[in-house]
């Protein structure tokens, strides 16, 4: 599994992008990263896939540390699949390049290239015609398939999907959330799927992480988290999930806006936001602590009895 401890990554100009996160993200299931925009998610893969160097903390896949790992081999253990893959592809190259990429650079040759290719595209529904054409003459959706594919190439245990759905239709967003699903199952992968949407998640992980400017709050099985949040934000997050079941509104207390990065709120930095929110909540910052079978950040969560109405 991969094991993230305290990592933080502050931006030249002063944003605190990641305070301290704390994350696992075990073998052979999906795992959600959830939060609003400008939390931290992409830096976090960033990080992860080393795009960006951390300014402190740690990163370790089975026990090995990610930052002295050659560049090499971590590509070939963990992969990335971005948001826009329109412009992530090379309009001069055609698909069987685009996709046969990551094995050329491992030296492989062009006709074990061209046949891994071919499978590949057919595991993500995409027909072998399509090996000659540029990315401009496709759609989307099929845009998207081919990240996934060329993600899939050199048959990486990790993936991690940064909005991999969010720039999609609605319609075609679930023809590939059940892609990414299948492909999880049938290949054992570990996927990281980062979305900003909890409503597209609750179908595709088992569990789910809730990020909070730059911290994790909330650890939980997914089901669990959706039945019974224990922080308040992931609590506020569910209730703002369109649903003709709610039973309660949540009350806000306080602000709406997400915080400055810059200068994030004292203690808890939800605490602006929280309608539970008392003293303690202004002045120290809560640990990440097992409850429940998960692990929240909470001064208050033992009080707590959360819900947010949905079945
Ligand atoms: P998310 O993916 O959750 O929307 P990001 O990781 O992209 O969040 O951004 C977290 C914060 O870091 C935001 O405030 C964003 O503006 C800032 N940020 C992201 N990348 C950079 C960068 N290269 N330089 C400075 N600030 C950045
Ligand atoms: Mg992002």
């Amino acid at each position: 599994m991969i094991e993230i401890k305290n990592l933080q990554k502050t931006y030249s100009g002063g944003v605190q992008a990641l305070r301290g996160v704390d994350l696992q993200v075990p073998e052979n299931i999906t795992t959600a990263l959830v939060g609003e925009s400008g939390c931290g998610k992409s830096t976090l893969a960033k990080l992860l896939i080393g795009l960006e160097t951390p300014t402190q903390g740690s990163m370790t896949l089975d026990g090995k540390a990610l930052m002295g790992m050659p560049l090499l081999e971590r590509a070939r253990t963990l992969q990335m699949i971005f948001q826009d893959s329109g412009s992530a592809l090379n309009p001069r190259k055609k698909i069987l390049d685009i996709i046969g990429e990551p094995l050329k650079i491992q030296n492989a040759s062009a006709s074990q290239i061209k046949s891994k290719v071919f499978s590949l595209m057919e595991a993500v529904g995409l027909r072998p015609e399509m090996a000659e054409r540029f990315p401009h003459m496709l759609s989307g959706g099929q845009k998207q398939r081919i990240g996934i594919a060329r993600a899939l190439i050199t048959d990486p245990k990790y993936i991690i999907c940064d909005e991999s759905v969010s720039a999609l239709d609605v319609s075609v967003q679930a023809q590939v959330l059940n892609l990414l699903y299948d492909l999880q199952k049938s290949r054992g992968l570990s996927l990281l799927f980062i979305s900003h949407d909890l409503s597209v998640v609750r179908f595709i992980s088992k569990r789910l992480a809730v990020m909070y400017l730059g911290k994790v709050v909330e650890e939980n099985l997914t089901e669990k988290a959706f039945q019974k949040p224990l922080h308040p934000y992931t609590q506020m997050l569910l209730m703002s999930l369109p649903t003709i079941h709610k039973k309660q509104a949540v009350v806000h207390s306080g602000s709406l806006e997400l915080p400055s990065p810059i200068n994030p709120p004292s203690g808890c930095a939800f605490h602006p936001r929280c309608p539970f929110a008392e003293a303690i909540c202004k002045e120290k910052v809560p640990e990440l602590k097992e409850q429940q079978g998960g692990r929240v950040a909470c001064h208050r969560s033992e009080q707590l009895d959360l819900s947010q109405g949905l079945r």
